[in-house]
């Protein structure tokens, strides 16, 4: 492997958008090596933690020494809400800790920068241009049965008053249609989303159901945008827990300035 620059991945659509900045680090450009090599900023991971946190303020440079926001990601259900008028990020955000256990979060906020961490699992971001809100979830095959994406959707309309026909969402490099094997599906994956189980093998495809996901919350289609990068068919730039087992976990962020 090339030694590294650090490398991001962007959604056009997000790009477009004037005061928000997003990333999707691969896992060039870091300190770990290993099976980490190396941009890995999951605790859980096994790596140590002193180059986790090196790994971590690579990432926080990168994106403007703002603080950021890590979760404990736990493959529940849990969405943290940060208001703008109950917090200050300077007294609630400490800079690369982790002091909410939850999959998800939604802001109003400025300068704060929200982080997704996977290998696999889909990091999805979303921005409401109308409300300034945006938010960033870990959705896992867990995530998709328990539906944590539209879950988002319900909590930006009614929290923030968001409509979703003005949310742009982002589905992040995650296990493909081409990877994700389920031979336990009879037990794991309730019998509703057996439709998005290839008809000749159990194989199911998780970005189609995020993306109905989001639609039956009345996202348009044409505001969704699916990066269709497969983590386990694409080591080199993203770690794959299916295909690697002891690895990283890379970054997806998302901000407003
Ligand atoms: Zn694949």
């Amino acid at each position: 492997m090339e030694a590294g620059k650090i490398q991001i991945r962007q959604f056009d659509r997000l790009t477009a958008e004037p005061g928000l900045e997003h990333a999707v680090f691969t896992r060039q450009g870091g300190n770990s090596t290993g099976p980490f090599d190396s941009l890995n900023v999951g605790m859980n991971s096994g790596d140590r933690a002193k180059i986790i946190a090196s790994n971590r303020k690579l990432i926080i440079r990168q994106m403007g020494m703002k603080p950021h926001l890590f979760l404990n990601q736990v493959h529940g259900k849990e969405i943290q809400i940060l208001k703008k008028e109950d917090n200050d990020p300077a007294e609630t955000v400490e800079p690369g800790g982790e002091i909410y256990t939850a999959d998800g979060i939604i802001t109003d906020m400025e300068d704060l920068v929200l982080v997704i961490q996977v290998a696999d699992c889909q990091a999805v971001m979303f921005y409401d241009p109308e409300k300034r809100v945006i938010a960033n979830v870990h959705s896992g095959w867990r995530g998709s049965v328990g539906n944590i994406a539209g879950a988002c959707v319900d909590k930006m309309r009614t929290v923030f008053g968001c409509r979703p026909e003005r949310i742009l969402a982002g589905i992040g490099p995650s296990l493909g249609p081409c990877c994700a094997e389920f031979i336990h599906y009879r037990t794991e994956i309730p019998k509703h989303l057996w439709p998005y189980k290839a008809a000749d093998r159990d194989y199911f495809d998780f970005w189609q159901m995020t993306a109905d996901q989001l639609k039956d919350k009345g996202i348009k289609a044409g505001n969704i945008e699916n990066m269709k990068t497969c983590t386990k068919c694409n080591t080199r730039l993203f770690y794959s827990y299916r295909e690697e087992k002891t690895t990283g976990r890379f970054a997806c962020v998302i901000a407003m300035v």
